[in-house]
């Protein structure tokens, strides 16, 4: 579950999921997520 940065909507699944792990350091999983209002955002994946 992620919310929209622009208007608040909270949006349950993500588009596409993706690692991002900086060198030695733990990777997060970062999700795109589309709100229903065609918002595009970014937002970390529990
Ligand atoms: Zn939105």
């Amino acid at each position: 579950m992620a919310k929209c940065p622009k208007c608040g909507e909270e949006v349950a699944k993500p588009i596409k999921t993706w690692v991002l792990a900086p060198k030695g350091r733990k990777g997060v999983k970062i999700g795109l997520f589309q709100c229903s209002n065609g918002h595009y955002f970014r937002a970390k994946v529990e």
